[in-house]
């Protein structure tokens, strides 16, 4: 059965990069099903128009873009479009993310960790520049860091480092853009997406991540998009500079 949802985003326009499916697509989702005008992106045209049609269908209201997060002529028109077509921007979700190798960080070559910073870390300020000059008064901004952020574990450790960099964005931006923009961060823990699937594929890991939280089993996109929806909304009008973990438990913080 269909869950009901409040309407706390009606009026609103939110931006979500790396949005065409996984958990960007279900934050888009989300959002729109509260009421908000979603713009979502992605590197490929065809996933574009596949998810705004899935959007549309949900009686979302949806604007879809080509925006390889990398490429400064896509981050552009990705604002220009949005504010052409809905005048501001209230929430703005950055999502996007690489792991191109699963090798120790000793061994990692120059061109993967250029890559790592590049599209973890460095495109989603940039894209935030873009998009600042455009945020209303009581704007909302979120980062899509990791559980690994916390724990740079083997196998994902350069990853995490990024991810552990967006925790200190955070708190950054989050002094930087107050009063009129909160901006917080989420932490997920493993959710079988395209981009977790070689570690959720095999059966015997991905039983061992089940044991690894309290709730004995992964999150799901909807667990982390409904983290957003709070982080993005007036609920959380007193919440700045924070990351919320959401990961069934796994160790992460005090
Ligand atoms: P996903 O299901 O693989 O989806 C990735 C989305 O990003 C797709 O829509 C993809 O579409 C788009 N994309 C990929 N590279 C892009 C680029 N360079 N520019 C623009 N769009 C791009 O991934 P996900 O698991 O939802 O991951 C989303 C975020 O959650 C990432 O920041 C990831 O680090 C974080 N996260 C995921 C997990 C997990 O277990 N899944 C855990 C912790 C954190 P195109 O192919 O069309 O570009």
């Amino acid at each position: 059965m269909e869950k009901n949802f409040g309407r706390r985003f009606e009026g609103k326009v939110a931006i979500i990069s790396a949005s065409t499916q996984g958990i960007g697509f279900g934050i888009a989702e989300r959002l729109g099903l509260e009421g908000a005008a979603v713009v979502i992106s992605s590197r490929r045209q065809r996933n574009v128009d596949e998810a705004v049609n899935k959007l549309k269908k949900r009686g979302i209201e949806a604007l879809g873009l080509v925006c390889h997060v990398s490429n400064a002529q896509h981050r552009k028109d990705l604002i220009k479009n949005t504010i052409e077509k809905y005048g501001k921007i209230d929430v703005v979700v950055l999502n996007a993310a690489a792991n191109p190798s699963v090798e120790g960080i000793l061994e990692t070559k120059e061109s993967i960790l250029d890559k790592l910073w590049e599209i973890n870390v460095k495109t989603s300020i940039l894209l935030l520049q873009e998009a600042a000059p455009h945020l209303t008064k009581n704007s909302s901004v979120i980062f899509v860091s990791s559980i690994t952020g916390y724990h740079p574990g083997r196998g994902l450790a350069m990853y995490g480092v990024t991810k552990t960099a967006l925790l200190g964005l955070t708190k950054a931006l989050a002094d930087e853009m107050a009063p009129d923009t909160r901006v917080n961060c989420i932490a997920p823990g493993f959710v079988p997406t395209h981009f977790a699937s070689y570690l959720i594929n095999d059966d015997e890991q991905k039983r061992a991540i089940e044991e690894k939280t309290l709730l004995n089993r992964l999150g799901t996109t909807q667990d982390m998009a409904a983290a957003v929806a709070y982080l993005a909304s007036d609920d959380a009008s007193y919440v700045t500079g924070e990351t919320l973990v959401i990961a069934g438990g796994m160790p992460s913080k005090l």
